[in-house]
């Protein structure tokens, strides 16, 4: 109740916001800044090689691009090159749900790919058979082969990919999960403990200046902070060619259970999300979630700081995708929207290693898929860090030459 006085309980500033700063360590083997499910998934899979990382969030644990996710897990059209460091990214969701009971509600409810003309014909028969070759279980689907799979998707599709193992996870369950696991393995992870500045001694790096001055000395740093990462690697002189991108979700009132049953995507052109991106799919509580990226929505610098309105526009046209493909669906009311902002990099893949001043590390720039990738970017990092084998030593090099940080970046200091 506001204003109601009386003593408060110990604690207080933290819960309300503010971290009693006598709380915050002096130094720690490894900080990781940020969060959200990447940065989690790094202090887990450090905790779990034995280093103790100490993880700071600024704001709430999952709060920004991680708790607005539709976080589908799966393969389907992420790119050839990635194929396999992908499907052991999916394992790794699927040995983790087994392992912790499941609380975050895993379920490999399939994708199916919608078709609207002959030029996705093309481009969904491409992905199928590219990625059957490198031993993907995906197929096209006729539309009569449709309708069984998913029988309210009536509008005028000339067919589908179907991806039968695609997963998705509830983001909130899994970012709490991440982060019991991450502190029962031993890391520590503080949120409302914003990071301003990174300390540098002799061009390398020795900690971090928190917001209220407090310096906390370490070794190593991680910068898990999504489109916030080239704000703080700037402070050591290192540009990350990150950019926020404008993600956006509309969600309905519930509907009944299998409404929609699989994740329902567009196919992509070989232009990857931003040649246009639709994903539908209904959360377990009977929401239906639209999330779609139109255009390539480049956010101005800053605007990922400030909580932003869905644009009309973006609201209108995703009523008319939703009505011409689920007919039934068109009279359906909407209870609420969000805007996240993602990080995407030049060529859509993660930055993912050292950067160029020594004991600095990021892992950021997701295209729009970096809940799939977290644990397996998690196991890698915390490899390279450690000098431990974490993953395969096949994936670790070739995860090492897919993310280098330095395909894009050179220090400007
Ligand atoms: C609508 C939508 C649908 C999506 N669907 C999917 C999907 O189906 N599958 C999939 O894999 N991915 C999906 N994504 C993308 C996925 O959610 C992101 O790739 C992933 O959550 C990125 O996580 P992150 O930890 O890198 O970033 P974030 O969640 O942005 O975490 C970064 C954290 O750093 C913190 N931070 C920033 N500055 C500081 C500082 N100075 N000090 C301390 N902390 C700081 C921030 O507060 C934030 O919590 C979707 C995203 C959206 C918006």
């Amino acid at each position: 109740m506001r204003g109601s006085g009386g003593p408060r309980p110990s604690g207080y500033a933290a819960r309300v916001g503010r971290r009693d700063v006598t709380n915050l360590p002096q130094s720690a083997e490894v900080i990781v800044v940020g969060g959200g499910i990447v940065g989690l998934s790094v202090a887990l899979a450090l905790a779990e090689t034995g280093a103790k990382p100490l993880l700071l969030e600024a704001k709430s644990f999952g709060g920004a691009v991680t708790g607005g996710s539709l976080a589908a897990i799966g393969t389907h059209m992420h790119g050839l090159a990635e194929y396999e460091i992908m499907a052991h990214a999916c394992d790794l969701w699927r040995a983790f749900a087994d392992r912790t009971g499941n609380p975050f509600e895993h379920n490999p409810q399939g994708q199916v790919g919608f078709i609207l003309d002959s030029e996705g014909m093309q481009s969904g028969e491409g992905w199928v058979n590219e990625e059957r070759a490198l031993g993907a279980l995906c197929r096209m689907l006729t539309p009569a082969e449709l309708a069984e799979v998913e029988p309210n998707l009536t509008g005028p599709v000339l067919g589908a990919t179907y991806a039968p193992d695609t997963a998705t996870v509830n983001p909130f369950l899994a970012t709490r999960t991440v982060l019991a696991e991450a502190r029962g393995a031993g890391a520590v992870a503080l949120d409302h403990a914003p990071v301003a500045n990174l300390l540098v001694e002799a061009g390398r790096i020795a900690g971090v200046r928190m917001e209220d001055g407090t310096q906390i000395h370490a070794t190593q740093v991680v910068l898990a902070s999504g489109p916030w990462s080239h704000e703080i690697s700037m402070r050591a002189g290192i540009a990350l060619p990150l950019v926020p991108r404008q993600a956006q979700c509309l969600a309905t009132l519930r509907q009944p259970r299998d409404t929609i049953r699989r994740v329902v995507s567009a196919v992509e052109s070989r232009g990857g999300v931003a040649s246009g991106y639709t994903q539908i799919q209904q959360a377990a509580s009977g929401q239906i979630l639209f999330n779609t990226v139109v255009d390539f929505i480049e956010a101005p610098r800053g605007a990922k700081d400030t909580v932003r309105e869905v644009p009309s526009g973006f609201v209108l046209s995703s009523i008319d995708t939703l009505g011409m493909l689920f007919p039934s669906l068109s009279e359906v009311p909407l209870l609420r929207s969000w805007v996240r902002f993602e990080a995407v990099s030049p060529d859509a893949r993660f930055l993912a290693g050292p950067l160029p001043c020594e004991g600095l590390w990021v892992c950021a720039g997701d295209n729009g898929s970096g809940f799939c990738r977290a644990l397996m970017l998690g196991r890698f990092l915390a490899g390279e860090i450690t000098g431990t084998s974490v993953l395969d030593a096949d994936l670790q090099a070739d995860a090492r030459s897919l993310y280098a940080p330095s395909r894009h970046v050179e220090a400007t200091a």
